[in-house]
């Protein structure tokens, strides 16, 4: 293993493939990636890997935008293919849930996307089969849809070993090392590599990493689920559909296939990340079905293929930690995706490596800040909390 780097990135997630990606591809030097089991194999390998615009916040509007605009064109942007599907994507909203939806539609409106409300009869269209009860109206992302969360990380990675990015899998970090206020280097379970910079990007153990470093970051993890379905053939098209009311969202799964999953509001279940079963349990597949085939009941035609169990790393106010720490020197925080984080991940390394690089970044990232909290200015979402932000 390397003794020295430039830059050393702990995590191979999509926050961390996504900042060692662009950091090699700006030029930084010697950039090493760390990751303890395989690349995408925590959160980021389970994710359903939705690409909305759907927040009630503008900068996370704007950062989706770009997302979409990236993963469109992963070749240029994101080192491959990422076999993005443009599905389109719609939130069904009922009576207790319009008044967020409209709080969305209004600010996508004020960022220019391209979501539009839509009525009953439009959204029996673009969901043949919808059963309509406890639904008043939606809102309808034309340009949404979802990517390939484990095609995406190994682009990032193999595309940027062209520019020198140096990875390593089953290389854990086992502590960030610093000299008074500045960070030294990084020890791992097979050696040291010395380093003036380092990023944190270790998703559920971004806590852990950061105690290393003397910081006490406030994180809560849930275990999370999906389940894939095969459906018959020629079933149709129908677009990624979050559902607030039944609390599940579904998307299409390749060409004939659906994933669904439980969605916000529902409660945080409290998983120990060192220790958590990765299958799907009977009574969290019973829920997810339940509301899916309630809400278009030819899904019950469908096959049950496959599901499993990860973790959403949930920060205070549901928004990701990015940035630096007061009086530590050499450190980016990026982690606490808070179940929303796929999407916001490339955008957000495109700009945090131009922070690094000392340029003035696309998005101002400031927000994002871990020092938020304790200066009072943490995020709002009209939907209290929750991962639709
Ligand atoms: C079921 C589910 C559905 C989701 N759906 C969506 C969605 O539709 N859209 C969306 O935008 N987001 C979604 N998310 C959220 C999104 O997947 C996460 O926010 C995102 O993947 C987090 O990425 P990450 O890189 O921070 O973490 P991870 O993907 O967990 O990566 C962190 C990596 O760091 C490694 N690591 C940790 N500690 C160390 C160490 N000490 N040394 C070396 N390596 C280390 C881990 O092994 C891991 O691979 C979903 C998540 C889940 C679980």
């Amino acid at each position: 293993m390397v003794k020295f780097a430039d830059a050393v990135v702990i995590g191979g997630g999509i926050m961390g493939a996504s900042v060692a990606h662009f950091l090699a591809k700006k030029g930084l030097g010697a950039v090493v990636l760390l990751e303890k089991r395989s690349l995408a194999a925590v959160s980021t390998g389970h994710s359903a890997a939705v690409i909305r615009t759907f927040y009630s916040n503008d900068l996370t509007i704007r950062l989706s935008v770009k997302a979409l605009e990236m993963f469109a064109n992963g070749e240029d942007a994101l080192g491959g293919d990422c076999d993005f599907r443009n599905t389109g994507y719609i939130c069904l909203l009922g009576e207790h849930t319009a008044a967020a939806g409209l709080a969305v539609l209004e600010a996508e409106q004020r960022n220019h996307t391209r979501a539009v409300a839509v009525e009953m009869d439009e959204i029996g269209e673009l969901v043949p089969g919808v059963n309509a009860d406890g639904i008043v109206s939606g809102i309808y992302e034309p340009a949404s849809g979802y990517a390939d969360p484990v095609r995406t990380v190994r682009n990032l990675v193999t595309r940027a070993a062209d520019w020198g990015l140096v990875c390593y899998e089953g290389v854990g970090a086992t502590r960030i090392r610093l000299s008074g206020d500045r960070v030294t280097g990084v020890e791992t379970d097979a050696g040291e590599i010395r380093t003036e910079l380092v990023i944190n990007a270790a998703g559920p153990w971004g806590r852990q990493m950061g105690l290393s470093a003397g910081l006490n970051y406030s994180l809560r993890w849930s275990r999370e689920s999906d389940l894939v379905m095969r459906l018959p053939d020629g079933f149709g098209r129908f677009p990624v559909v979050s559902d607030p009311n039944l609390r599940v969202y579904f998307r299409p799964d390749g060409d004939n296939g659906l994933l669904a999953g439980l969605s916000f509001p529902k409660e945080v279940e409290p998983v120990d990340v060192d220790a958590y079963d990765p299958d799907l349990d009977e009574p969290t597949r019973r829920r997810i079905e339940s509301g899916t085939f309630k809400r278009v009941p030819a899904f019950r035609q469908g096959e049950y293929l496959k599901g499993w169990a990860s973790v959403y790393t949930i920060t205070d106010d549901w928004h990701p930690l990015v940035g630096t720490e007061p009086g530590l020197e050499g450190y980016y925080a990026f982690f606490g995706g808070s179940g929303h984080g796929f999407k916001l991940g490339p955008p957000i390394a495109d700009s945090l490596s131009d922070v690094i690089l000392g340029r003035t970044p696309a998005f101002d990232l400031h927000p994002f800040r871990p020092a938020r909290f304790i200066e009072g200015e943490q995020f709002a979402s009209a939907w209290g909390g929750g991962n639709r932000g």
